[in-house]
């Protein structure tokens, strides 16, 4: 409502001043790893400036490079930059019920009413990781970026226990790239906050801030102290000739990542309505402390890979995928307050 009522001019001075809020609170969290403000109060900005582009649809205010369409952002840091051989994305958002529901009726006027299944995993509060492996040996490993070009964190990422240098198997991928979250589980980080504490550091702000840090280590010892985790939860660029169907549904492909050696989420549930996606929701909207990592929500996908290509994507997020958020947890914004790690 603040955004109202604007002339173009006034428009344009509101965008470009909420945008570079944005980019200088992308930069303290991506490249700093050490947030401002809470992820709620990000997200909210964020959908401002969303419904700003909206509003003033006629001013052309939504450009291409706009924080509302494209992923994290775009910063050079010390780390070599790779490109991904597939673009790593984003996520939409849902915050509501309602949005959901508004997601679930998009994907039936494309669909139709066919049968096809919701494949519900919980959204692990980590960062995302790409990791390339050709004939099942690990060539490298890169954080998102901007999606196209990200981070190269090879040697930090081989410290991680979860992560196999070389996948089990015969008759492996010539290439793949596997997509998933690196995490610190709850207790590692709550040991690593309170030595942070005795030696006269400053602790983290949340688990999530705490992986970026340490997997964003010029030392990989430091890294290797750490404990981190990796759940894998995709896939991108895959090149495995004659093997299509074996990865027709992405709960499959999930099975298969096992066997190889890597690690999926334990948590992970094939459901055919979005009342059955709810309870998931709900059931960890109760329980978040039963897992041993961080979530901030639940993510859902279209669980047949064929769809999902027919979906597609935007330019900063797929279609057949929607990110629910729970509401923010006090504790973080506790620890916000009182402005740590800086
Ligand atoms: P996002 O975190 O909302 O969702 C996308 C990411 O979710 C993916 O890249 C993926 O790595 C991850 N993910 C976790 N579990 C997954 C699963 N099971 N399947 C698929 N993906 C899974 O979006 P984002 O673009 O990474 O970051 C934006 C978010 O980061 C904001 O909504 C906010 O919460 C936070 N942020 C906060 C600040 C701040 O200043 N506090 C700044 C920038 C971003």
């Amino acid at each position: 409502p603040e955004d109202r009522g604007l002339d173009e001019a006034a428009a344009r001075h509101r965008w470009a001043d909420l945008a570079a809020q944005v980019r200088e609170h992308q930069f303290a969290y991506y490249v700093r790893d050490t947030p401002t403000v809470s992820d709620a109060e990000y997200d909210a900005l964020l959908r401002r400036l969303g419904a700003l582009e909206d509003l003033y649809e006629q001013h052309g205010l939504r450009t291409p490079d706009s924080p509302t369409q494209t992923v994290g952002g775009t910063f050079s840091t010390d780390f070599a930059a790779v490109d991904h051989v597939e673009r790593m994305l984003s996520l939409d958002n849902a915050f509501s019920t309602e949005d959901l529901a508004e997601w679930a009726e998009r994907l039936r006027r494309e669909l139709g009413e066919g049968d096809w299944h919701y494949l519900c995993e919980l959204k692990i509060d980590g960062l995302a990781v790409s990791l390339l492996y050709e004939e099942g040996r690990l060539v490298r490993a890169a954080t998102r970026g901007d999606g196209r070009t990200g981070e190269d964190v090879t040697l930090n990422v081989r410290t991680i226990a979860d992560v196999p240098h070389v996948l089990t198997g015969e008759d492996l991928p010539e290439l793949i790239e596997i997509r998933g979250e690196v995490f610190l589980p709850v207790t590692a980080f709550e040991e690593l906050n309170a030595a942070q504490v005795e030696s006269g550091k400053p602790p983290f702000a949340n688990p999530r801030n705490a992986a970026a840090g340490s997997l964003r280590q010029k030392d990989p010892r430091v890294t290797a102290s750490r404990r981190l985790g990796m759940i894998c939860h995709g896939v991108g660029a895959l090149r495995w000739a004659g093997h299509e169907a074996a990865t027709a549904r992405q709960s499959e492909t999930y099975r298969l990542l096992a066997s190889w050696g890597l690690r999926v989420s334990a948590h992970t549930r094939v459901v055919d309505d979005l009342a059955a996606v709810q309870d998931m929701i709900d059931h960890f909207g109760e329980n978040r402390r039963s897992v041993e990592h961080e979530i901030d929500g639940v993510v859902v996908k279209v669980d047949e890979t064929t769809l999902q290509r027919r979906l597609g994507s935007t330019s900063r997020a797929p279609r057949w995928a929607i990110a629910y958020k729970y509401p923010p947890e006090e504790v973080n914004a506790r620890l916000l307050d009182i402005r740590v790690n800086v």
